[in-house]
């Protein structure tokens, strides 16, 4: 069971949290992200901290201290646990405060942004004792590794948390952080952004579980993004192939490698309200139900280059050498359309792309278009039915659409278009291919 930062966001959502997870006998691994606006605001501390502005980050501290002062004394009616928790506080804001002496690098900010989990992971535990309810609390740092290309090993995993689970028989109740792990030098890392919905499908499939529970502030998957549009409505069942394609093209709800680890383990995954636990949310498993375009997504950040062969057509080895360019800079690639002459392909990661772009000219021509959006229409076998896509152009209208990929996967349809008209697309697509506003 893995409850994100709005489900333990308020003491009140960690009392609700308390029944949920003690309302079985079940034998459960629960995965806590951060309180909702830590991570962010950690994130900050280290931004004030990277480029020198100590006093911004101590000050940065001090609010976030006050926060956790009053979450903690609305959590907790007993001295004796208010002051465990205190001790625990002290513990994590001193240990924030000894870092504003120490000088900035990448590893201390790793360690910055640990504190959010490491902190409502011990809370919540403080508050499950005072409730009298059995649990053991066990360190995602023990078990939780990536590896030398940061990838999470399931197999890895599944070693060292049999060895944590072993020193620790007999419960029912196993809570842990989600987002934290060890890199492959050993220090203090973390799956990026989100990663919390990573952290309980890595576990899930690490620990045989029946199923994954990924407890929300929505009652499951909805056909298009509620953040930007007003109608949408939840899907109540989704192929693993369905959902990693809309995890992985934006759809917040989950983390984009969210899904591998349970389909590859075949661990159903439900996503579930800790708002409304009577909500049906959304299953997702191996098989799809039904036919047909279930959602649509959209990835926001996205930089669309074209390249050009220097020579007139595109003589055979000039996609492995276009490859080649991405590959030695690390950085993925998501959609590609092909030409005569040219090939327009997108990323969303454009650390390296002053480097990407210095190589690429060597042997073509290159133009680049950042802000941009990818909108994904997402189904089980979509691409496979003509009047899919005849429907979504009806809707598009005028919109000007930079590329299109259709056909790479069965279930999707991708379109790129400019960031700004991201919303007038979401709205267009909502109506024309679900009737909604
Ligand atoms: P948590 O903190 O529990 O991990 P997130 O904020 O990461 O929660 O994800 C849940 C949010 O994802 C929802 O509140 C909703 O605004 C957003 N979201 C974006 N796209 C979708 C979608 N297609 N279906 C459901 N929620 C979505
Ligand atoms: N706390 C982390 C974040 O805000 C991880 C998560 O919530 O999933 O990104
Ligand atoms: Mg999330």
């Amino acid at each position: 069971m893995k409850f994100g930062g709005t489900s333990v966001g308020k003491p009140q959502r960690m009392f609700e949290v308390a029944d949920l997870i003690a309302r079985d006998d079940d034998t459960k691994i629960v995965v806590l992200s951060a309180v909702s606006g830590t991570t962010n605001a950690l994130v900050a501390i280290g931004h004030a901290l990277a480029s020198g502005n100590k006093e911004a980050a101590r000050q940065k501290i001090a609010v976030l201290e006050d926060q956790y002062q009053v979450f903690a004394d609305a959590l907790l009616k007993e001295t004796a646990y208010r002051q465990k928790a205190e001790t625990t506080l002290k513990e994590h804001f001193e240990f924030l405060n000894i870092i504003l002496k120490i000088s900035y690098n990448e590893a201390l900010n790793k360690d910055i942004l640990a504190q959010g989990e490491l902190l409502s992971t011990k809370l919540f535990s403080v508050y499950l004792e005072e409730k009298g309810i059995d649990h053991c609390l066990i360190p995602a740092l023990d078990f939780m590794s990536i590896d030398i290309n940061d990838e999470p090993q399931v197999e890895v995993i599944r070693k060292k948390l049999e060895m944590v689970l072993a020193e620790n028989t007999g419960k029912k109740i196993y809570i842990t952080q989600g987002y934290i792990c060890r890199n492959a030098k050993g220090e203090v890392d973390n799956l990026k952004r989100g990663g919390s919905d990573y952290s309980a499908s890595l576990i899930a499939a690490a620990a045989n579980a029946s199923v994954c529970e990924i407890w929300t502030d929505i009652s499951g998957m909805h056909n298009n993004d509620p953040r930007i549009v007003d109608q949408t409505m939840p899907i109540e069942q989704l192929s693993f192939d369905e959902a990693a394609e809309l995890a992985y093209f934006g759809a917040k709800i989950l983390h984009p490698a969210s899904i591998w680890p349970a389909q590859q383990y075949k661990i159903p995954v439900k996503l579930l309200n800790t708002m409304e636990p009577s909500a049906k949310g959304t299953l997702i498993a191996e098989k799809a139900i039904a036919k047909g375009v279930k959602a649509i997504a959209a990835k926001d950040g996205i930089t669309a280059i074209n390249i050009k062969s220097s020579r007139m057509l595109l003589a055979y080895g000039f996609l492995r050498k276009v490859f080649e360019v991405f590959e030695k800079f690390r950085t993925p690639i998501d959609m590609i359309t092909t030409s005569e002459v040219a090939v327009s392909l997108t990323i969303d990661n454009d650390l390296a792309l002053a480097e990407i772009e210095k190589e690429l000219a060597a042997f073509s021509t290159v133009s680049i278009d950042s802000n941009q959006t990818i909108i994904s229409i997402v189904g089980n076998e979509v691409a496979e039915n003509a009047a899919t896509l005849e429907k979504v152009f009806a809707s598009l209208g005028s919109v000007n659409v930079r590329m299109v990929s259709y056909g790479g996967s069965a279930h999707n349809i991708s379109l790129l278009v400019p960031g700004e008209e991201k919303k007038r697309v979401l709205q267009l697509l909502n109506k024309g291919l679900f009737g909604l506003g």
